[in-house]
């Protein structure tokens, strides 16, 4: 089953198994509300999120463009900018989520992307003073894919248009690569030194934060991002395999899958079609001894119940002789 976040908290569904942030999230209240649909049962689920200089200019534009008093249009940007502060960060995500909670994770996880591939860190504050500038001598209207043209010294039909060929940032930023310049400008805005102008169609333009870096009175360290940081195939298996590795010396857990695989070849169905993995596995955990007890196992529906109960219950009590 695949739902979107509409699928409420109401329903207490304990496999789900993956959690994806397509959008951001408004708080970090939020996302740990909508991550932690995921693994309710206690076995390995992942929380995944895509997330780029293009949303957080879109927050904060949705943010001030709404007409909800001050007060509260503050505190809705502290919220995000904690939000943008766990997506920027390098340290193990489950402490940075607990710390904001006020609550302690004692060591690393050990299991979340900046722990499995750690993230370095870089003295930015040159390459930001050669974004800042090249934002305030263009005018401060443009956005970062038209910044980035200028740094980069490409003479593109809009980089000749409004002549900005002729600025003295024109190709100074020739050190780093289109993607770098975009994550050095994703971090700016969302550490507050870059803010979109509404006005100007979401262009960027300084804020009194930009003013001290710009001077040379501050330092920025950036993080550099990861080619990839996706769990590799590998580690995925691993930490499935460690969920099962009790099971699979158990002599019930073979039965348990034999009367499954007996089933799923009489009705010509792959074995996941009776019972999934985590199913069966609660089923071994629980050992339930009744069709009522049986019931109450995630994944075991009514016509589940009604079709294999007594079939599975049958392997128990054998094993219980
Ligand atoms: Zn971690």
């Amino acid at each position: 089953m695949v739902a979107t976040v509409a699928f409420g908290m109401g329903i207490d569904k304990p496999n789900v198994r993956f959690v994806a942030h397509l959008d951001l999230p408004k708080s970090m209240e939020g996302y740990y509300q909508e991550t932690g649909r995921a693994g309710r049962d206690g076995l390995p689920a992942d929380a995944w999120m895509v997330y780029g200089l293009g949303d957080v200019v879109s927050m904060r534009q949705m943010l001030e463009g709404s007409d909800t008093p001050e007060e509260r249009k503050r505190l809705e940007q502290q919220k995000l900018n904690a939000l943008l502060g766990y997506c920027e960060s390098t340290a193990c995500r489950h402490q940075t989520i607990l710390r904001y909670f006020s609550e302690e994770h004692p060591g690393d996880c050990q299991q979340c992307d900046n722990c499995l591939h750690p993230v370095e860190t870089w003295d930015g504050t040159e390459a930001a003073r050669m974004a800042l500038s090249c934002v305030y001598r263009s005018g401060q209207r443009f956005g970062a894919g038209h910044l980035i043209d200028i740094l980069l010294g490409k003479a593109t039909a809009q980089v000749t248009r409004f002549q900005h060929n002729t600025l003295s940032t024109f190709g100074i930023g020739q050190s780093l690569n289109q993607a770098q310049w975009s994550s050095v400008f994703r971090q700016l805005v969302a550490a507050g030194f870059l803010e979109a102008d509404m006005e100007a169609y979401g262009g960027l333009r300084l804020t009194a934060l930009a003013r001290p870096l710009l001077k040379g009175e501050t330092n920025i360290w950036l993080r550099r991002d990861p080619q990839t940081s996706k769990l590799s195939k590998a580690e995925r298996a691993s930490r499935h395999k460690e969920a099962f590795a009790g099971a699979n010396d158990d002599p019930l857990w073979q039965a348990l899958k034999a009367k499954r695989m007996e089933l799923a070849r009489e009705q010509e169905v792959p074995p996941y079609v009776i019972f999934h993995d985590s199913t069966l596995l609660e089923i071994l955990n629980q050992r339930p001894g009744s069709l009522t007890e049986m019931s109450r196992i995630s994944g075991v529906g009514a016509a589940k119940l009604e079709r294999y109960g007594d079939a599975f219950l049958e392997v128990l009590e054998e094993f219980a002789r």
